[in-house]
Protein backbone atom coordinates (compact mmCIF):
# COMPACT_ATOMS: atom_id res chain seq x y z
CA UNK A 1 0.00 0.00 0.00
CA UNK A 2 0.81 3.59 -0.52
CA UNK A 3 0.73 6.07 2.11
CA UNK A 4 -0.18 9.97 0.63
CA UNK A 5 -0.21 9.52 -2.37
CA UNK A 6 -2.79 12.60 -3.74
CA UNK A 7 -5.18 10.92 -6.54
CA UNK A 8 -4.49 7.40 -4.11
CA UNK A 9 -5.68 9.22 -1.02
CA UNK A 10 -8.78 11.10 -3.35
CA UNK A 11 -9.85 7.99 -3.88
CA UNK A 12 -9.44 6.41 -0.80
CA UNK A 13 -11.08 8.86 1.21
CA UNK A 14 -13.57 10.58 -1.39
CA UNK A 15 -14.41 8.93 -4.82
CA UNK A 16 -16.33 6.49 -6.09
CA UNK A 17 -14.00 3.56 -6.59
CA UNK A 18 -12.91 3.21 -3.36
CA UNK A 19 -16.19 4.36 -1.53
CA UNK A 20 -17.39 0.83 -3.52
CA UNK A 21 -14.97 -0.77 -2.53
CA UNK A 22 -15.05 0.00 0.90
CA UNK A 23 -18.77 -0.83 0.69
CA UNK A 24 -18.91 -3.26 -1.59
CA UNK A 25 -21.23 -1.88 -3.46
CA UNK A 26 -20.85 -2.87 -7.03
CA UNK A 27 -24.15 -1.71 -8.06
CA UNK A 28 -23.62 1.75 -9.16
CA UNK A 29 -23.05 2.15 -12.98
CA UNK A 30 -21.61 0.39 -15.16
CA UNK A 31 -20.57 1.16 -18.51
CA UNK A 32 -17.99 0.67 -20.93
CA UNK A 33 -16.65 3.58 -23.44
CA UNK A 34 -14.48 2.99 -26.44
CA UNK A 35 -13.55 5.74 -28.93
CA UNK A 36 -12.49 4.97 -31.94
CA UNK A 37 -9.67 7.20 -33.83
CA UNK A 38 -12.22 8.28 -36.78
CA UNK A 39 -15.09 6.98 -36.27
CA UNK A 40 -16.53 6.37 -32.40
CA UNK A 41 -16.97 2.47 -33.18
CA UNK A 42 -17.76 1.89 -29.52
CA UNK A 43 -18.10 -1.54 -26.79
CA UNK A 44 -20.51 -3.38 -25.19
CA UNK A 45 -21.26 -3.86 -21.56
CA UNK A 46 -23.05 -5.96 -19.89
CA UNK A 47 -24.08 -5.50 -16.50
CA UNK A 48 -23.83 -8.00 -13.86
CA UNK A 49 -24.16 -9.44 -10.49
CA UNK A 50 -21.35 -8.79 -8.16
CA UNK A 51 -20.67 -10.92 -5.37
CA UNK A 52 -22.15 -8.34 -2.56
CA UNK A 53 -25.25 -8.37 -4.80
CA UNK A 54 -25.60 -12.08 -4.64
CA UNK A 55 -24.98 -12.19 -1.21
CA UNK A 56 -27.40 -9.72 -0.58
CA UNK A 57 -30.03 -11.01 -2.62
CA UNK A 58 -29.15 -14.49 -0.61
CA UNK A 59 -29.31 -12.82 2.84
CA UNK A 60 -32.79 -11.13 1.64
CA UNK A 61 -34.28 -14.14 -0.30
CA UNK A 62 -35.09 -11.68 -2.62
CA UNK A 63 -34.22 -11.04 -6.34
CA UNK A 64 -35.86 -7.64 -6.88
CA UNK A 65 -33.36 -4.99 -8.39
CA UNK A 66 -35.74 -2.83 -6.81
CA UNK A 67 -34.99 -3.53 -3.18
CA UNK A 68 -31.21 -3.94 -4.02
CA UNK A 69 -31.21 -0.53 -4.64
CA UNK A 70 -32.82 0.67 -2.05
CA UNK A 71 -30.23 -1.20 -0.07
CA UNK A 72 -27.65 0.47 -1.56
CA UNK A 73 -28.85 3.51 -0.95
CA UNK A 74 -29.16 3.48 2.72
CA UNK A 75 -25.70 2.38 2.52
CA UNK A 76 -24.66 5.41 0.82
CA UNK A 77 -26.17 7.36 2.90
CA UNK A 78 -24.42 5.62 5.89
CA UNK A 79 -21.70 6.51 4.11
CA UNK A 80 -22.37 10.07 3.58
CA UNK A 81 -23.47 10.96 7.05
CA UNK A 82 -19.63 9.89 7.83
CA UNK A 83 -18.90 13.16 5.90
CA UNK A 84 -16.92 11.07 3.13
CA UNK A 85 -19.56 10.97 0.24
CA UNK A 86 -22.61 11.39 -1.16
CA UNK A 87 -24.18 10.10 -3.99
CA UNK A 88 -27.00 12.51 -5.38
CA UNK A 89 -28.12 9.96 -7.48
CA UNK A 90 -27.99 6.60 -7.43
CA UNK A 91 -28.65 4.81 -10.80
CA UNK A 92 -27.26 1.37 -12.51
CA UNK A 93 -27.25 0.88 -16.24
CA UNK A 94 -25.30 -0.58 -19.04
CA UNK A 95 -24.68 2.23 -22.18
CA UNK A 96 -23.46 0.14 -25.31
CA UNK A 97 -21.19 2.85 -27.20
CA UNK A 98 -22.43 0.79 -30.41
CA UNK A 99 -26.18 2.16 -29.58
CA UNK A 100 -25.46 5.15 -28.69
CA UNK A 101 -23.20 6.33 -31.62
CA UNK A 102 -26.27 5.13 -33.71
CA UNK A 103 -28.55 7.30 -32.15
CA UNK A 104 -26.26 10.41 -31.36
CA UNK A 105 -27.44 13.22 -33.69
CA UNK A 106 -23.95 14.99 -33.57
CA UNK A 107 -25.73 18.33 -34.14
CA UNK A 108 -23.49 20.09 -32.83
CA UNK A 109 -25.80 23.12 -32.05
CA UNK A 110 -24.58 25.99 -29.92
CA UNK A 111 -24.30 25.54 -26.35
CA UNK A 112 -23.86 28.79 -25.49
CA UNK A 113 -20.36 29.35 -22.66
CA UNK A 114 -19.63 25.89 -23.53
CA UNK A 115 -19.87 25.73 -26.97
CA UNK A 116 -20.22 21.55 -27.30
CA UNK A 117 -22.86 21.56 -24.22
CA UNK A 118 -25.41 23.61 -22.41
CA UNK A 119 -26.42 25.90 -19.75
CA UNK A 120 -25.61 23.95 -16.80
CA UNK A 121 -26.30 25.19 -13.81
CA UNK A 122 -24.32 25.19 -10.29
CA UNK A 123 -24.91 21.98 -7.67
CA UNK A 124 -26.42 23.05 -4.67
CA UNK A 125 -24.72 21.76 -1.95
CA UNK A 126 -25.35 22.04 2.08
CA UNK A 127 -23.43 21.81 4.81
CA UNK A 128 -23.80 18.21 5.10
CA UNK A 129 -22.69 17.43 2.16
CA UNK A 130 -19.90 19.99 0.58
CA UNK A 131 -18.36 20.00 -2.27
CA UNK A 132 -15.20 17.83 -2.05
CA UNK A 133 -12.80 19.64 -4.40
CA UNK A 134 -9.34 18.18 -5.78
CA UNK A 135 -6.92 20.96 -7.46
CA UNK A 136 -4.87 18.24 -9.44
CA UNK A 137 -1.21 20.59 -10.95
CA UNK A 138 -0.09 19.22 -13.67
CA UNK A 139 1.86 19.90 -16.83
CA UNK A 140 1.04 18.06 -20.21
CA UNK A 141 4.71 17.38 -22.23
CA UNK A 142 4.68 15.61 -25.67
CA UNK A 143 7.75 13.87 -26.01
CA UNK A 144 7.34 15.15 -30.01
CA UNK A 145 4.96 17.27 -31.34
CA UNK A 146 5.64 20.25 -33.10
CA UNK A 147 9.40 20.11 -31.57
CA UNK A 148 11.53 17.16 -31.18
CA UNK A 149 11.72 15.03 -27.75
CA UNK A 150 15.32 17.10 -27.54
CA UNK A 151 13.68 20.33 -28.54
CA UNK A 152 11.41 20.08 -25.93
CA UNK A 153 13.35 18.91 -23.16
CA UNK A 154 16.06 21.65 -23.66
CA UNK A 155 13.63 24.20 -24.35
CA UNK A 156 11.11 23.70 -22.09
CA UNK A 157 9.92 20.19 -20.25
CA UNK A 158 13.90 20.27 -18.38
CA UNK A 159 12.79 24.20 -16.70
CA UNK A 160 9.23 22.60 -16.37
CA UNK A 161 10.33 20.17 -14.27
CA UNK A 162 13.14 22.44 -12.09
CA UNK A 163 10.69 24.61 -11.58
CA UNK A 164 8.14 22.36 -10.23
CA UNK A 165 10.47 20.29 -7.55
CA UNK A 166 11.78 24.17 -6.74
CA UNK A 167 7.98 24.77 -6.10
CA UNK A 168 7.06 22.08 -4.60
CA UNK A 169 9.54 21.89 -1.77
CA UNK A 170 8.74 25.64 -0.40
CA UNK A 171 5.13 24.79 0.29
CA UNK A 172 4.63 21.21 1.83
CA UNK A 173 0.84 21.59 0.94
CA UNK A 174 1.59 21.71 -2.79
CA UNK A 175 0.93 19.12 -5.14
CA UNK A 176 1.79 17.65 -8.51
CA UNK A 177 1.48 14.71 -10.97
CA UNK A 178 3.56 14.03 -13.75
CA UNK A 179 3.18 11.34 -16.23
CA UNK A 180 5.70 11.16 -19.45
CA UNK A 181 8.60 9.16 -17.74
CA UNK A 182 11.07 9.47 -21.01
CA UNK A 183 11.06 13.43 -20.26
CA UNK A 184 11.41 12.68 -16.00
CA UNK A 185 14.32 9.83 -16.95
CA UNK A 186 16.68 12.25 -18.88
CA UNK A 187 16.40 15.25 -16.43
CA UNK A 188 16.52 12.87 -13.39
CA UNK A 189 20.00 12.02 -14.90
CA UNK A 190 21.19 15.78 -14.91
CA UNK A 191 20.29 16.53 -11.35
CA UNK A 192 22.89 16.67 -8.77
CA UNK A 193 22.58 14.29 -5.26
CA UNK A 194 20.81 17.33 -3.56
CA UNK A 195 17.87 17.67 -6.19
CA UNK A 196 17.25 13.98 -6.56
CA UNK A 197 17.63 13.49 -2.64
CA UNK A 198 14.21 16.19 -2.84
CA UNK A 199 12.82 14.60 -5.82
CA UNK A 200 12.51 11.71 -3.17
CA UNK A 201 11.43 13.14 -0.34
CA UNK A 202 8.49 15.00 -2.31
CA UNK A 203 7.70 11.33 -3.73
CA UNK A 204 7.34 10.45 0.01
CA UNK A 205 5.63 13.16 1.32
CA UNK A 206 2.91 12.44 -1.74
CA UNK A 207 3.61 15.89 -3.13
CA UNK A 208 4.85 14.64 -6.16
CA UNK A 209 2.72 11.73 -7.72
CA UNK A 210 3.66 9.50 -10.71
CA UNK A 211 0.03 8.95 -12.87
CA UNK A 212 0.10 5.92 -15.79
CA UNK A 213 4.15 6.21 -15.55
CA UNK A 214 4.87 5.05 -19.38
CA UNK A 215 7.42 6.61 -20.90
CA UNK A 216 5.31 8.14 -22.88
CA UNK A 217 1.45 8.49 -22.68
CA UNK A 218 0.64 6.98 -25.90
CA UNK A 219 -1.33 7.31 -28.67
CA UNK A 220 -4.15 4.18 -28.39
CA UNK A 221 -5.99 4.75 -32.07
CA UNK A 222 -2.99 3.00 -33.95
CA UNK A 223 -0.84 1.75 -31.90
CA UNK A 224 -1.43 -2.52 -30.70
CA UNK A 225 -1.09 -3.68 -27.35
CA UNK A 226 2.86 -4.87 -27.20
CA UNK A 227 3.96 -1.30 -28.18
CA UNK A 228 1.69 0.08 -25.26
CA UNK A 229 2.78 -2.12 -22.88
CA UNK A 230 6.57 -1.90 -23.33
CA UNK A 231 6.40 1.62 -22.95
CA UNK A 232 4.91 1.15 -19.84
CA UNK A 233 7.00 -1.55 -18.79
CA UNK A 234 9.73 0.88 -19.43
CA UNK A 235 8.30 3.57 -17.39
CA UNK A 236 7.68 1.51 -14.77
CA UNK A 237 11.11 -0.12 -14.53
CA UNK A 238 12.69 3.04 -14.62
CA UNK A 239 10.45 4.31 -11.30
CA UNK A 240 10.45 0.51 -9.96
CA UNK A 241 14.69 0.40 -10.12
CA UNK A 242 14.68 4.73 -8.97
CA UNK A 243 12.00 5.31 -6.61
CA UNK A 244 10.80 1.42 -5.48
CA UNK A 245 7.45 -0.21 -5.95
CA UNK A 246 5.59 2.24 -3.95
CA UNK A 247 5.35 4.57 -6.63
CA UNK A 248 4.58 3.15 -9.57
CA UNK A 249 1.44 4.52 -10.61
CA UNK A 250 -2.52 2.76 -9.98
CA UNK A 251 -4.27 5.79 -11.81
CA UNK A 252 -4.07 6.44 -15.59
CA UNK A 253 -3.62 10.06 -16.48
CA UNK A 254 -4.72 9.97 -20.22
CA UNK A 255 -5.74 13.76 -21.30
CA UNK A 256 -4.00 13.91 -24.94
CA UNK A 257 -4.75 11.14 -27.07
CA UNK A 258 -7.04 11.81 -30.08
CA UNK A 259 -9.31 8.70 -29.22
CA UNK A 260 -8.75 5.81 -26.62
CA UNK A 261 -8.63 2.14 -27.08
CA UNK A 262 -10.11 -0.58 -24.65
CA UNK A 263 -6.65 -1.97 -25.08
CA UNK A 264 -5.65 1.03 -22.66
CA UNK A 265 -8.12 -0.13 -19.83
CA UNK A 266 -7.60 -3.75 -20.22
CA UNK A 267 -3.73 -3.04 -19.89
CA UNK A 268 -3.31 -1.00 -16.85
CA UNK A 269 -6.17 -3.09 -16.00
CA UNK A 270 -3.56 -6.04 -15.66
CA UNK A 271 -0.87 -3.98 -14.59
CA UNK A 272 -3.26 -3.37 -11.25
CA UNK A 273 -4.28 0.02 -11.50
CA UNK A 274 -7.07 1.34 -10.21
CA UNK A 275 -8.47 3.62 -11.71
CA UNK A 276 -7.95 5.95 -15.33
CA UNK A 277 -8.96 9.33 -16.66
CA UNK A 278 -9.82 9.99 -20.10
CA UNK A 279 -10.36 13.58 -22.37
CA UNK A 280 -10.63 13.81 -25.83
CA UNK A 281 -13.75 12.11 -26.60
CA UNK A 282 -16.22 13.60 -29.30
CA UNK A 283 -17.80 16.20 -27.95
CA UNK A 284 -21.50 14.95 -28.39
CA UNK A 285 -20.12 11.90 -27.19
CA UNK A 286 -19.19 13.87 -24.12
CA UNK A 287 -22.30 16.20 -24.24
CA UNK A 288 -24.28 12.55 -23.94
CA UNK A 289 -22.30 11.60 -20.78
CA UNK A 290 -22.72 14.75 -19.03
CA UNK A 291 -26.51 15.11 -19.28
CA UNK A 292 -27.16 12.11 -17.43
CA UNK A 293 -23.97 12.27 -15.33
CA UNK A 294 -22.58 9.40 -17.03
CA UNK A 295 -18.80 10.71 -17.03
CA UNK A 296 -17.67 8.44 -14.48
CA UNK A 297 -18.20 4.75 -15.60
CA UNK A 298 -16.92 1.24 -14.89
CA UNK A 299 -15.15 0.30 -19.06
CA UNK A 300 -15.70 -3.22 -20.17
CA UNK A 301 -14.15 -5.31 -22.40
CA UNK A 302 -16.63 -6.84 -24.76
CA UNK A 303 -14.97 -10.39 -24.72
CA UNK A 304 -15.06 -9.69 -20.20
CA UNK A 305 -18.42 -11.29 -19.56
CA UNK A 306 -16.86 -11.98 -15.96
CA UNK A 307 -16.44 -8.03 -15.42
CA UNK A 308 -12.79 -8.90 -14.04
CA UNK A 309 -11.28 -6.32 -16.04
CA UNK A 310 -13.57 -3.78 -15.64
CA UNK A 311 -11.61 -0.39 -15.03
CA UNK A 312 -13.39 2.74 -13.62
CA UNK A 313 -12.96 5.29 -15.87
CA UNK A 314 -13.35 9.49 -15.44
CA UNK A 315 -14.29 11.32 -18.45
CA UNK A 316 -13.25 15.32 -18.76
CA UNK A 317 -16.48 17.01 -19.56
CA UNK A 318 -15.03 19.35 -21.71
CA UNK A 319 -13.06 20.51 -24.77
CA UNK A 320 -9.70 20.95 -23.53
CA UNK A 321 -7.25 19.88 -20.73
CA UNK A 322 -5.79 22.95 -19.98
CA UNK A 323 -6.82 25.84 -17.51
CA UNK A 324 -9.55 27.45 -19.22
CA UNK A 325 -11.53 23.94 -20.11
CA UNK A 326 -11.20 22.23 -16.64
CA UNK A 327 -12.54 24.70 -13.89
CA UNK A 328 -15.96 24.44 -15.47
CA UNK A 329 -17.99 24.56 -18.39
CA UNK A 330 -17.30 28.52 -18.97
CA UNK A 331 -13.61 29.21 -20.91
CA UNK A 332 -13.81 32.52 -20.34
CA UNK A 333 -13.84 32.43 -16.62
CA UNK A 334 -11.68 29.47 -16.20
CA UNK A 335 -9.36 31.56 -18.18
CA UNK A 336 -9.09 34.26 -15.72
CA UNK A 337 -7.46 32.41 -13.38
CA UNK A 338 -4.99 30.88 -16.07
CA UNK A 339 -1.78 32.68 -14.15
CA UNK A 340 0.28 32.02 -16.73
CA UNK A 341 -1.25 34.58 -19.09
CA UNK A 342 -1.38 37.43 -16.60
CA UNK A 343 0.22 40.65 -18.12
CA UNK A 344 3.88 40.56 -17.43
CA UNK A 345 4.40 36.85 -16.85
CA UNK A 346 6.82 36.06 -19.55
CA UNK A 347 5.90 32.40 -19.76
CA UNK A 348 6.63 30.41 -22.83
CA UNK A 349 3.93 30.19 -25.25
CA UNK A 350 1.60 32.32 -22.98
CA UNK A 351 -0.94 33.82 -24.55
CA UNK A 352 -4.09 36.02 -23.33
CA UNK A 353 -7.37 34.66 -22.91
CA UNK A 354 -9.19 34.25 -26.41
CA UNK A 355 -12.39 34.85 -24.59
CA UNK A 356 -12.08 38.83 -23.87
CA UNK A 357 -11.61 38.74 -20.36
CA UNK A 358 -8.52 39.15 -18.92
CA UNK A 359 -6.42 36.53 -16.36
CA UNK A 360 -6.24 38.49 -13.50
CA UNK A 361 -4.03 38.80 -10.41
CA UNK A 362 -5.88 37.97 -7.03
CA UNK A 363 -5.13 39.94 -3.93
CA UNK A 364 -6.95 40.83 -0.86
CA UNK A 365 -9.45 43.36 -2.25
CA UNK A 366 -10.73 40.83 -5.06
CA UNK A 367 -10.02 37.49 -3.18
CA UNK A 368 -13.66 36.92 -1.99
CA UNK A 369 -15.14 37.52 -5.21
CA UNK A 370 -12.72 35.71 -7.77
CA UNK A 371 -13.19 33.18 -5.01
CA UNK A 372 -17.11 33.41 -5.71
CA UNK A 373 -16.54 33.20 -9.29
CA UNK A 374 -14.28 29.89 -9.24
CA UNK A 375 -16.65 28.62 -6.95
CA UNK A 376 -19.43 28.85 -9.30
CA UNK A 377 -17.59 26.53 -12.07
CA UNK A 378 -16.43 24.44 -9.54
CA UNK A 379 -20.00 23.72 -9.03
CA UNK A 380 -21.31 23.70 -12.54
CA UNK A 381 -18.83 20.89 -13.03
CA UNK A 382 -19.91 19.02 -10.50
CA UNK A 383 -23.05 19.29 -11.67
CA UNK A 384 -22.36 16.89 -14.58
CA UNK A 385 -20.90 14.01 -12.12
CA UNK A 386 -23.12 11.95 -9.40
CA UNK A 387 -20.81 12.62 -6.41
CA UNK A 388 -19.85 15.91 -4.27
CA UNK A 389 -16.27 15.19 -5.30
CA UNK A 390 -14.91 17.61 -8.50
CA UNK A 391 -11.77 16.81 -9.80
CA UNK A 392 -10.19 19.96 -11.42
CA UNK A 393 -6.82 19.30 -13.33
CA UNK A 394 -4.56 22.38 -13.23
CA UNK A 395 -2.13 22.76 -15.83
ZN1 LIG B 1 -0.06 15.97 -26.26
Amino acid sequence: MRNNKLLRRQHQQNSLPKFVKQQSVYMILVVVAFLGFLGYSMYIVQYHHIPFLQQLEAEANVDSSLQLRHSNKRQLQAQSNEGLISIRKLNQHVIDMRRLNQNLPFDNPNGGVWTQGWNVEPVQVDKEHPLKIFVVPHSHCDPGWIKTFDDYFQSQTKHILTTIMTSLSKQPNRKFIWAEISYFEWWWKEQDNKMQQLVRKLLRDGQLEFVTGGWVQPDEANTQLYAMEIQLQEGHDFIREIFGEEFVPKYGWSIDPFGYSPTMAYLLKKYNFEAMLIQRVHYAVKKELSMYQNLEFFWRQTWDASGDYDMFTHVMPFYSYDVPHTCGPDPAVCCQFDFARLPGVKAQNSESCPWKKKAQQIDEHNVKERSMLLLDQYRKKSALYRSNVVLIPLG
